[in-house]
């Protein structure tokens, strides 16, 4: 039998650098009894785009919201920078991962204007001029979702659809985050508001050079989104690859007949 070699020895501080941003390896995540993911693996280069599709009910929601901090995996790590935020008894609170995210429905605050709703991702003290840099920055980042910055003064159900998901995603850019998590941003606008935002949308995150992950029921949007395509179906990723190749080469029956139904 060949000699037990000892096995090398890698200090944590000479760990190469790489160009990942966001590494998710073997997580799983349970609800009661309910397997909900069942081993996932995921990598997202920096300043990437990735797209998560498959049919409601797979875990896509479950998936973000543990990138977000919002839940603990049961099994498996996540890394962040190269630096564990999650799993293997480490875990970093969801205000300190520098994560934007912004729910299906905008989740604005309803008893605030759509100002102080924005405001809410500013650091006061972290910017020039204090608080009265406050409305400068308001008026930049309502702008920066091309929505007119006199809506500042209006509350959000005096606002359309569309023009709530920007403010909420406004309010997620606020605070600078360095990966933004988008789930169906979208869904709820109907055909022509849907293009138009998502391009704003797109526009602000590649300026920004932010990482950006959405999940998305839209071919189209994930076509024109992302440079890479997950395909989640039960709990698991079914498939990973650039968009053309999922779509031109789905991996099995399943995923081709989900990718035909989007249609
Ligand atoms: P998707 O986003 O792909 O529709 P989700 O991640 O929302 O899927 O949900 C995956 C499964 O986990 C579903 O069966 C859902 O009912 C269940 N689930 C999600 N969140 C919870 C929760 N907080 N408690 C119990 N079950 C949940």
């Amino acid at each position: 039998a060949p000699s037990r070699l000892p096995e090398p020895r890698i200090a944590a501080s000479v760990a190469p650098s790489t160009n990942s941003h966001l590494q998710i390896i073997d997580v799983t995540k349970n609800f009661g009894s309910q397997a909900v993911l069942k081993g996932v693996n995921l990598s997202v280069a920096k300043g990437g785009t990735t797209a998560i599709v498959g049919p409601s009910g797979s875990g896509k929601t479950t998936l973000l919201r543990l990138i977000a901090g919002f839940e603990h995996p049961a099994t498996g790590s996540i890394a962040l920078n190269d630096t564990k935020v999650a799993g293997d008894g480490v875990w970093l609170p969801a205000h300190k991962r520098h994560v934007g995210y912004v729910a299906q429905d905008g989740a604005l605050f309803p008893h605030l204007t759509v100002g102080q709703n924005v405001a809410f991702g500013l650091d006061s003290a972290k910017l020039p001029g204090g608080r009265r840099g406050v409305a400068g920055r308001i008026t930049e980042l309502l702008e920066m979702v091309s929505l007119d910055p006199a809506m500042a003064k209006r509350r959000p159900h005096q606002l359309s659809g569309g023009q709530q998901q920007r403010v909420a995603l406004a309010r997620a850019l606020a605070r600078e985050p360095e990966l933004m998590l988008l789930d169906e941003p979208f869904s709820a606008l109907d055909a022509g508001l849907r293009v138009a935002t998502r391009r704003a949308v797109a526009n602000v995150l590649n300026k920004a050079g932010v990482t950006t992950i959405l999940v998305t029921h839209d071919q189209a949007e994930a076509l024109s989104f992302a440079d890479q395509v997950a395909v989640m179906r039960g709990g698991r990723l079914a498939q990973i690859g650039n968009p053309f190749v999922v779509y031109t080469r789905p991996a099995d029956r399943a995923t081709a007949e989900f990718l035909g139904d989007a249609v």
